[in-house]
């Protein structure tokens, strides 16, 4: 049996999930304003602008950098992808979305959940594509709406793994 890959699977699953918080509370923590025009460094937490804001240098170091949070996260989500085909085996795209693999003992993910984490993480990153583009107070603002998305379908996801047993109608 394929027990190994499988608590695996479930850990991959964890850090997208805790990388979709960390980058939502990274993402809140910055100022919508960035005067200086450095989207990168606002991005990282460290330009001046950012400077002015206590809450930032509060938070411990590099946990801010949401640049940083985001390539995590982006390398952990297609690592689960990758890993979710390999388990759920060689399949078309069509035949995917219907696919579920089991996490653990009776508690499965649908190929349609990381689907809808794969497009969330996508309006993620052309939200911060936008902003380092502009760096203007909507785009971050469309950041922090973007990010707080992504949370939200991980978290809703989870709670449906560990509310499986019910089997509770989707609203
Ligand atoms: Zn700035
Ligand atoms: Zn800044």
């Amino acid at each position: 049996m394929n027990n190994t890959v499988q608590i695996d699977f479930l850990s991959r699953w964890q850090s997208v999930r805790s990388g979709a918080t960390q980058l939502f509370q990274a993402v809140e923590l910055l100022p919508d304003e960035c005067e200086c025009g450095d989207a990168d460094a606002h991005l990282a937490g460290r330009c001046s602008c950012c400077g002015g804001h206590k809450q930032v240098s509060k938070a411990e170091g590099t946990g801010v950098n949401c640049a940083a949070i985001l390539d995590r996260l982006r390398a952990d989500i297609a690592t689960l992808v990758k890993d979710f085909s390999s388990l759920a085996g060689p399949l078309e795209m069509a035949a995917m979305a219907r696919q579920r693999v089991e996490l653990r003992r009776g508690v499965f993910l649908a190929a349609s959940d990381l689907e809808r984490i794969s497009e969330a993480f996508e309006r993620v990153d052309h939200a911060v594509m936008g902003f380092r583009r502009t760096c203007a107070v909507p785009e971050l603002k469309r950041v922090k709406l973007r990010s707080t998305e992504l949370r939200e379908q991980c978290e809703r996801i989870n709670a449906d793994l560990e509310g499986e047993k019910s089997e509770k109608p989707q609203d």
